[in-house]
């Protein structure tokens, strides 16, 4: 019963997300007044968004399954959401993304090699190590600057799928190929894929001071601030603690902190989120940033609340069937390549 709830609230937080505010998507240069995706928060944010969406999409489940797959006159379509989880390959041609960051996909996605200098990929078993060309390239290069620099390896964790799409679980996110979540953790030397699957954050977030906890050191400042100051990155996702003390931190170069933006949880790993690529007209990119390093009065305000911006737990629950562009059935549906690996990674280590 108790479980039963639980998904129904997060559906519901999902449904009212479809209806203008997806996860991670910032629409407003201040945050939601009241944190809506805490677990503590989640019932009354959730009463009302089943009010919500009981009124404004009044189709009930079985009526949306029935309407799968059809185009919507407003040229979108909903398509099963399991689907996009069992497809093993990128769809064939050019690389294209479409769609937003929260209901899009990926048409010709290239897998990131499961290791490469300066990183490695976890969780390979979730088969959501693909993007668009532009953010394995932009990992790679990640890799090798956090290789340079001697921080350590970093583990990659969630891309998206082969084709994008929504995830059965984890992430409202990360459909469009242009997201990538980084752990924080640098301390793990390179590793078989097998034991790459059994990993566990290290948490920075001390929830009763909103600090930073004594694990936290310079070169988890110093793997942000690499990825920030990369001009293809448009946002970085990181807890408000986290923000704070890279505010507190950063002297007199700080340019870079206008893209590190406070959300709830990532207190063990930081979302990149890469701006659309070139030669892909029907990707939607995020509203611009709001000027400044975002260290005043925006951060004051995640930090001022009664409940602390926790982490939702992932929900194993099916996923909802989100209003995706049309164009997106067809890169369900389309002829798949064999597996697209990127190039083999130099100087990486090779189990
Ligand atoms: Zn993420």
């Amino acid at each position: 019963m108790r479980r039963g709830l639980a998904g129904l609230a997060l559906m519901a937080v999902a449904l009212a997300g479809l209806a203008g505010t997806p996860a991670l998507a910032e629409t407003k240069h201040r945050p939601p007044a009241k944190p809506t995706h805490t677990a503590k928060a989640a019932k009354p944010a959730a009463t009302k968004a089943v009010k919500k969406a009981s009124q404004h999409k009044a189709k009930p489940a079985h009526a949306v399954r029935k309407s799968l797959g059809k185009p919507l006159p407003d040229g979108t379509v909903r398509l099963d959401p399991v689907a996009w989880g069992a497809v093993a390959s990128p769809s064939l041609g050019p690389a294209q993304v479409i769609g937003g960051y929260a209901s899009g996909c990926l048409a010709g996605g290239m897998a990131l090699a499961p290791e490469g200098a300066g990183y490695q990929v976890i969780r390979l078993s979730r088969v959501r190590n693909y993007g668009h060309p532009s953010l394995v390239a932009f990992l790679q290069d990640f890799g090798r600057r956090v290789e340079r620099q001697g921080l350590g390896t970093a583990l990659v964790g969630d891309m998206a799928q082969p084709r994008g799409g929504p995830l059965r679980y984890g992430h409202a996110s990360h459909q469009s190929g242009l997201d990538a979540d980084v752990w924080l953790r640098l301390d793990l030397p390179a590793m078989n894929r097998g034991a790459r699957e059994s990993l566990s954050e290290i948490k920075y977030v001390d929830y009763g001071a909103m600090t930073v906890t004594p694990s936290w050191s310079d070169r988890q400042a110093a793997l942000i601030r690499t990825a920030a100051t990369d001009p293809r990155v448009a946002r970085i996702f990181v807890n408000p603690a986290i923000k704070r003390e890279l505010c507190t931190t950063a002297g007199t170069d700080r340019d870079w902190l206008r893209k590190v933006r406070p959300w709830h949880g990532h207190d063990g790993h930081m979302h990149i989120r890469l701006s659309c690529p070139a030669g892909s007209p029907a990707c939607e990119e995020q509203a611009a940033l709001p000027d400044g390093d975002g260290c005043g009065e925006e951060l004051a305000s995640w930090l001022d609340r009664a409940v602390p911006a926790r982490e939702v737990p992932p929900s194993k629950a099916r996923p909802p069937s989100p209003a995706m562009p049309a164009a997106c059935a067809a890169v369900l549906r389309g002829a798949g390549t064999a597996v697209a690996q990127a190039g083999p990674a130099n100087g990486g280590f090779h189990p």
